[in-house]
């Protein structure tokens, strides 16, 4: 590292868990994020902040004026352009140190497999159980890290499943694919802004563990959030030895 780098990641370096081994390691990570929206920006705004060395960014939206009251990378003259393009640049003004590979499109489940076997972390910030099970599958063939989050109204839910560990729990182990669920959306269901943010940050900080290999990640428990009334909860993850996606 240089001598501005050292001063920028100069906070991590003092960690001694992180260190310049762990910041080193950091810069040589690669990090697949999928949506751009309430708990993608986040995200990816502190994986780049602390000097991820590349993220790849998916989502086919546009901002839209509705996006605002929280999705925290986009301002008022951003409405109308493609989410990650507007992305990229907010978070290049972060750090022009990390490389942000952009895509502006639906990603279809075949394409999951070259991105997700090209990436050392994987981010679930999607809205759809459909991306959400497309997406696991490809981590559980490829064996990637995963850490997914949701959030609607006041709940919100935060999980890792490090599936370099065949003993890991999948997604499809507690949200079987068949299973009867209703989707809802923030679009229509409406959201809590800052627990987006208390969300997606907790994406970055369990990504950031793996990929620095430090501390503990949260694989095998489940966190749940109740905004309305600030409870926090630890839910035991099992791996379902009859699930039909980690089997
Ligand atoms: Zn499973």
């Amino acid at each position: 590292m240089n001598d501005d780098q050292l001063l920028r990641y100069s906070r991590h370096i003092l960690l001694p868990e992180i260190g310049v081994e762990g910041q080193e390691r950091l810069r040589r990570a690669r990090a697949l994020i999928i949506g751009a929206g309430g708990l993608g920006c986040p995200a990816s705004l502190y994986l780049a902040a602390a000097g991820v060395g590349r993220l790849t960014l998916a989502d086919a939206d546009k901002v839209d004026l509705t996006n605002l009251q929280r999705q925290i990378l986009y301002r008022t003259d951003s409405v109308g352009r493609p989410k990650v393009h507007a992305a990229r640049d907010a978070l290049a003004a972060v750090n022009p140190e990390v490389n942000v590979v952009a895509l502006a499109r639906r990603i279809e489940a075949a394409e999951f497999d070259p991105l997700v076997a090209d990436a050392d972390v994987v981010l679930d910030c999607s809205d759809n159980f459909v991306t959400r099970h497309a997406l696991n599958r490809a981590c559980v063939r490829h064996r990637r890290p995963l850490v997914s989050g949701a959030a609607i109204r006041f709940d919100a839910q935060i999980m890792a499943f490090d599936l370099r560990d065949p003993a890991s729990a999948c997604y499809a182990c507690l949200f079987p694919e068949e299973g009867e669920v209703e989707e809802v959306q923030c679009s229509v269901m409406g959201v809590f802004a800052p627990m987006t943010g208390v969300v997606g940050a907790s994406q970055a900080m369990e990504a950031l563990k793996i990929l620095g290999g430090f501390g503990e990640s949260l694989g095998g428990r489940m966190l749940l959030l109740d905004a309305r009334n600030s409870e926090w909860r630890s839910v035991r993850v099992r791996k379902d030895p009859a699930c039909p996606v980690c089997k």
